[in-house]
C-alpha cells in the first residue's frame, strides 16, 4: 500500500485533502508540484510524481535559483498524484493544519531521459529537468542523511540558462492555479486569513509579481 502513510496521518472526514485512489495513470508526461504550505512551520513540498504517486519532500526555505544555495529538503510520505491539485486550508488541528498553495507545477523528466529513476533514488542522487511555470531547467536531489522515509536531502539547482540570484519565492509569492496570495487563499476557504498572511511578502513584492504576470 503506497498511501497507507498518507491515509493513516488524515481523518479524510474533516480534511479536504484528497484520499487518492493510488491508482497508475501511466501515458503521460510525469508532474511535479511545490506547494506552499503555512503549517506549524511554512515550508514548501515538493513533490515529483513517480510510480504512481507523488514522492514529497518538505523544503522549509523553498527551492532557490541560485546554483551555489543548497535547501534542505527533508523526505515525507508519498502523496497521491490528485494531490498535486489540491490548494485549500486544512484544518487547524488536522494533520498539517494550515494554508496550502499550488506555488508551481508543470511537467519533469529525470536526466538523462533514459536514466533508472528508482536506481537514483536508491543511490541518493537524482538528476531531473522541471519544466515549470517559476521553476525551470536541470536540478538535483542529493541525499546526506539516510533514514527511510525521514531522510535528509538537499535540492539544488545546477548552473544552465535558468539559474538566477533572484529570490525566486519572495519574487514570485503567489498561486500558479488561482493567482491567489496565501492570505487571499485562507479566506476564500475559510481558514485562518491572519495567520496565512504571515507567509505573504510585502504589498512592493506582490506587486512586481503582479507586473511579471501580466507582463
Ligand atoms: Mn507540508
Amino acid at each position: 500500500m503506497p498511501l497507507a502513510k498518507y491515509h493513516a496521518k488524515r481523518d479524510f472526514d474533516i480534511t479536504p485533502e484528497p484520499h487518492g485512489s493510488g491508482k497508475m495513470s501511466g501515458g503521460h508526461e510525469l508532474t511535479f508540484v511545490v506547494q506552499k504550505h503555512q503549517a506549524s512551520h511554512l515550508h514548501y513540498d515538493f513533490r515529483l510524481e513517480w510510480n504512481g504517486v507523488l514522492l514529497s519532500w518538505a523544503v522549509p526555505k523553498g527551492p532557490s535559483l541560485d546554483p551555489s544555495v543548497k535547501r534542505l529538503a527533508m523526505a515525507v510520505e508519498d502523496h497521491p498524484l490528485e494531490y498535486g491539485g489540491f490548494e485549500g486550508v486544512i484544518p487547524e488541528g488536522q494533520y498539517g493544519g494550515g494554508t496550502v498553495m499550488v506555488w508551481d507545477r508543470g511537467t519533469w523528466e529525470p536526466e538523462p531521459e533514459s536514466a533508472d529513476v528508482d536506481a537514483a533514488l536508491g543511490s541518493g542522487e537524482l538528476k531531473f529537468t522541471l519544466h515549470g511555470t517559476k521553476l525551470k531547467g536541470s536540478w538535483v536531489l542529493i541525499r546526506t542523511k539516510f533514514g527511510g522515509a525521514r531522510s535528509s536531502w538537499l535540492l539544488l539547482k545546477h548552473k544552465d540558462r535558468f539559474a538566477s540570484a533572484e529570490d525566486v519565492v519572495a519574487a514570485k509569492p503567489k498561486s500558479v492555479l488561482s493567482k491567489k496570495l496565501m492570505a487571499q487563499i485562507a479566506k476564500t476557504a475559510g481558514g485562518g486569513v491572519a495567520r496565512a498572511a504571515k507567509a505573504d511578502p510585502t504589498r512592493s513584492a506582490a506587486e512586481r509579481d503582479e507586473k511579471e504576470t501580466e507582463a
